[in-house]
């Protein structure tokens, strides 16, 4: 345990649990524990948590939102899917509203992000939350014309939600100035890092008093996010949202072992036998996720690319698309859909798997959100064995492994688990090996669905996975 106490917050929570129970009971929304009354929250955030439908404050809410309403700058070790984006946003704009917006407003708080989809959630849920008060807020990114947005910023508004590149342009044309900056929220921070972002937030904190009150989150904590933790907090307290008892072995995980050429038609295979809908999938790189996306439409699988050399008007699509279920698989890369909230994802692919093991772990945290049960599947082939065995070293446990009939691997077995074949039919359990006591196995087999019905919806015209527009 070093002076921060952040052992114990690495690795990061797993949401992927069997049931809605088990993860009531072990993971997040706890009805024994705390009310939002409890918290000493004011009229208007409790109707507005309560208009958003939220019964109980998940953990990292129950522990974040009190210091922060003490003025304590908080280090909090928590990943999207834990309720973290309230655990910030509910004490700050209860903050801010002890005092009334002078007549001219000034920016008093700032929210920075990694991507622009975070941003774009981060700010719905600030509206959301604070549709009682009277503070104005609003979002910028890249990727669009900066016009309508320095438009809203003339008017006036006291948070504001940033990525850094678009942030620091507007500064220098002279339309946003910081001065007045009361509260700092750096959301994502590791990745902010992994991007490059570090020189950046440091360029505009120079431009922030001193004096103001900071909160950090992180999924991980690296010797860099240390590093700038100390840079910036003063005396933090910290926070975390993994509960001591999230065990990996809950973990709904499985690899199928494939030759690397035959994983489009493997993916093909899974996705129609199973009927599933909803499918993140994972490549490592951007041209990998525009072929694959366009070979799943082929398929008759909508599908659709997201990743950075896509224009915000097609990221923004494709979500939109993804979320309301026009298209069944959305293929990204680990930076596009880091912080993409997208409720009751149940399934995760990975494509390929990444050679970082920890954004393994990010990937397979976009499913099983909030309470909901989900499930990740690696296809692997023999030249990434050691990615499997990066990744099993970081969860401290093995991944189950299973071949389907058919698709056996013609370069050797893929280490970190057993070799089993499985006769993969639609409802059809001929080859499969009945020895099997896996769990895995039954609740894969069980996620399949009504795999009779053949029911894909054809690509949206608008929807093609191509297209490098930026
Ligand atoms: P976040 O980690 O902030 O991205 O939140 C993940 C998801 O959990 C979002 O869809 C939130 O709307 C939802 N959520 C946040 N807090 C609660 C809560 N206390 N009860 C139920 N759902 C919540």
């Amino acid at each position: 345990m070093d002076e921060c106490g952040l052992r114990h917050c690495y690795p990061p929570t797993f949401a992927l649990y069997k049931t809605r129970s088990e993860v009531r009971s072990r993971l997040s929304f706890q009805p024994k524990h705390m009310t939002f009354n409890d918290l000493g929250l004011t009229e208007a955030l409790l109707k507005a948590v309560a208009d958003k439908g939220y019964e109980t404050p998940s953990p990292i809410q129950e522990k974040a939102i009190p210091r922060v309403l003490e003025g304590k700058d908080v280090l909090a070790s928590a990943q999207t899917g834990t309720g973290k984006t309230a655990g910030f946003a509910i004490p700050m704009i209860q903050l801010l509203c002890k005092e009334p917006p002078k007549n001219k407003r000034v920016i008093r708080a700032l929210v920075l992000t990694p991507t622009r989809e975070l941003a774009a959630q981060v700010l719905e849920d600030i509206v959301t939350y604070s549709k009682y008060t009277d503070l104005r807020s609003m979002v910028i990114f890249g990727g669009v014309n900066q016009n309508p947005q320095v438009n809203k910023l003339r008017a006036g508004i006291d948070i504001l939600v940033a990525t850094p590149g678009r942030l620091m342009d507007l500064q220098n044309q002279g339309f946003i100035s910081l001065e007045h900056i009361e509260f700092l929220v750096l959301d994502e921070a590791d990745r902010m890092l992994d991007m490059g972002f570090l020189r950046d937030i440091k360029r505009i904190m120079s431009k922030m008093p001193l004096r103001r009150q900071n909160l950090l989150f992180s999924a991980t904590f690296s010797r860099e996010i240390r590093a700038l933790a100390n840079g910036i907090l003063t005396n933090p307290v910290t926070v975390e949202a993994t509960p001591e008892n999230t065990t990996a072995e809950l973990v709904n995980q499985l690899i199928y072992r494939c030759d690397a050429k035959r994983k489009t038609e493997l993916i093909t295979k899974l996705i129609w036998d199973g009927n599933w809908h909803q499918v993140l999938v994972f490549t490592r790189t951007k041209h990998g996720a525009n072929r694959l996306a366009e070979k799943l439409n082929k398929a008759k699988i909508t599908a659709a690319a997201i990743h950075g050399n896509k224009s915000q008007g097609a990221r923004t699509r494709a979500l939109a698309g993804f979320k309301s279920k026009e298209i069944s698989v959305l293929v990204a890369t680990d930076i596009a859909a880091r912080g993409l909230d997208i409720p009751l994802l149940p399934y995760v692919i990975n494509f390929e798997l990444p050679n970082v093991p920890e954004d393994y772990v990010h990937r397979i945290g976009r499913t099983g959100r909030a309470g909901a049960s989900g499930q990740a599947i690696s296809l692997v082939s023999a030249d990434e064995a050691e990615y499997v065995r990066g990744i099993e070293k970081l969860l401290g446990m093995r991944l189950e492994s299973e071949v389907i009939e058919g698709f056996e691997p013609t370069k050797g077995p893929v280490e970190g688990g057993k070799k089993r074949v499985q006769g993969r039919g639609r409802n059809d359990n001929r080859g499969r090996n009945t020895n099997s006591n896996s769990q895995s196995n039954s609740r894969n087999r069980n996620g399949g669905g009504n795999g009779g019905n053949r029911n894909f919806r054809r690509k949206p015209r608008n929807n093609s996975g191509s297209g490098n527009r930026d």
